[in-house]
Order: structure tokens, then C-alpha cells, then sequence
């Protein structure tokens, strides 16, 4: 009834857990999830998560705060799109969250490289005609700026995608659902300090949204603080379904067919 598009079952927290986690998601009604590469070094990895289970669908790319990895050619990333279960190309994006701290005192100027990376995923990802797995923070000017400069604004060749683990403004959920985008909330939409992002969750239309874990990262409340997995996405699902004042099993359907419509090659 639920689907987890979003979560990262090959980092060490929790690949070890991968029976427990199964077993946790069946009992939590959470039959699939996609599992999502960050690194090309990681991709065998997390192809043989969605290869070995028929409720996992994993993607391809490389994390934009990801440094001293891989870095992806456009080609790199079709030939990997094109095998089995591989639905969609990310995650990707720009990550300009902390520059002092997390980016050694650079400036978005000298991020060029993240830009250049994005658009190469954008590039592979209309070639392959498989949707975007988008990661923005700290950077959604920027974002969205590049999404219509590489024609994804919802014309014939556009990939589409999703907005992933989204913690912007409304007016950047607005010109994102203008794209053709979807978004995604994950468990932060639980957590006190969020009502801007509830706000925003009120109004995007229940057929453009989806949920997800970002699992090991950001569990949501009642487990905030612990390691995240994709059995508590429900979680998730029930805090939009009071913020829309809906039963947590149509949050759950509707959010699965849109995971169903976004990821065609996931079912
Ligand atoms: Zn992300
Ligand atoms: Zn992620």
C-alpha cells in the first residue's frame, strides 16, 4: 500500500538490517521501495538490491555533494540507465547548504563543476527517456534556472522527475509542479520546526505527490533522532493525510500510483 521512493538500503546502516528491514516493511505495508545510487562506485551495490528483490527498483547517478568519487560522463550514466530495474537517473542536483563549513569556504561560483555534473545527468536522462531524481538545497534558483536551460520544462523531450526529500518554499514547490515535477516529502515534514513545509504540503496536488524515507537519514517523529528505514515511511503518509484531512490508506494509494505513473518501469 506503500512505497518508499526513496531510501539508500546500501549504506552501511542499514545493508547489514536487510532481512529485519524486509520483514519490518512487509508488517508496515511498504511493498516497494527505490534504492538510490549516489556514487558510480556504489552502483553495483545498489543494482544488485533492485536485481535481487522483485519490490526493489534502484537508479544511477552521483550525489552533488559527492567529491573525490567518479565523476560521470553522460555516457557513463545511459549505459548503466539501460540495465534491468533501472528506472531513473539520479540522485542529482546542487547542494549549496553551508558553504563556510561543509564546502571549505568556496562560493557558489567555484560550484561550476556541480552544475556541469547536473547537467549531464539532466542530458543522460533524455536520452534514455527515464525520469530525474532531483536533490536541491540551499540552491533552488539555481535548479530550477538549469532544469529549463537543459529543456526540462515539460516539453516533448523533457524527463520529468521528481523533487526529492523537499524542504523549499512554496513558491519553488509552485514553478517545480510548472515543470511537470513531482515532489516528495520524507519524514522532516513530521518534525516540529516544519510548518512552512506542512504548508506547502496542503497544497500540492495529491496526484503530483510522492513520500519516501531518505533512509538511513532523517527518520520522522516518533523515531526522530534514530536510524531511518523504509518500513516507517507510513509515517510519512499519515502526517499528509492530516494535513489533507484524508485517511493514511488514500494517502497511501495515491502516493503509489503516483510512484507507479512517475517510474513506469517500477512495476
Ligand atoms: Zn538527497
Ligand atoms: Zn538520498
Amino acid at each position: 500500500m506503500f512505497v518508499d521512493s526513496h531510501c539508500h538500503l546500501s549504506f552501511p546502516d542499514l545493508a547489514p538490517q536487510l532481512p529485519e528491514i524486509r520483514q519490518a516493511m512487509q508488517q508496515a505495508q511498504v511493498d516497494r521501495a527505490l534504492c538510490i545510487c549516489t556514487t558510480l562506485e556504489e552502483f553495483a551495490d545498489v543494482h544488485a538490491l533492485a536485481l535481487g528483490y522483485d519490490n526493489f527498483w534502484c537508479t544511477v547517478g552521483v550525489h552533488p555533494d559527492n567529491e573525490g568519487v567518479q565523476e560521470p560522463t553522460v555516457q557513463d550514466l545511459i549505459g548503466r540507465a539501460a540495465l534491468p530495474r533501472v528506472v531513473a537517473i539520479g540522485e542529482t542536483g546542487l547542494d549549496y547548504y553551508q558553504m563556510d563549513e561543509r564546502k571549505g569556504g568556496r562560493t557558489t561560483g567555484d560550484m561550476e563543476w556541480q552544475r556541469e555534473r547536473f547537467r549531464r545527468h539532466i542530458r543522460a536522462a533524455q536520452q534514455v527517456s527515464k525520469p530525474l531524481v532531483i536533490h536541491t538545497r540551499a540552491a533552488s534558483a539555481d535548479t530550477l534556472a538549469i532544469l529549463k536551460e537543459e529543456g526540462e520544462d515539460g516539453g516533448p523531450q523533457a524527463a520529468g522527475g521528481v523533487f526529492h526529500c523537499f524542504t523549499e518554499t512554496a513558491e519553488v514547490a509552485r514553478a517545480a509542479l510548472d515543470l511537470g515535477y513531482y515532489i516528495s516529502f520524507s519524514g522532516i515534514l513530521t518534525f516540529k520546526s516544519a510548518q512552512d513545509l506542512r504548508d506547502v504540503a496542503a497544497f500540492v496536488p495529491l496526484d503530483r505527490m510522492l513520500i519516501e524515507t531518505d533512509s538511513p537519514y532523517l527518520a520522522p517523529v516518533p523515531f526522530r533522532g534514530k536510524i531511518n528505514n523504509p518500513s516507517y515511511v507510513p509515517h510519512v503518509a499519515a502526517q499528509i493525510a492530516q494535513i489533507r484531512g484524508l485517511p493514511v490508506q488514500d494517502i497511501g494509494h495515491m502516493t503509489s500510483r503516483n510512484f507507479e505513473r512517475l517510474f513506469p518501469a517500477a512495476v
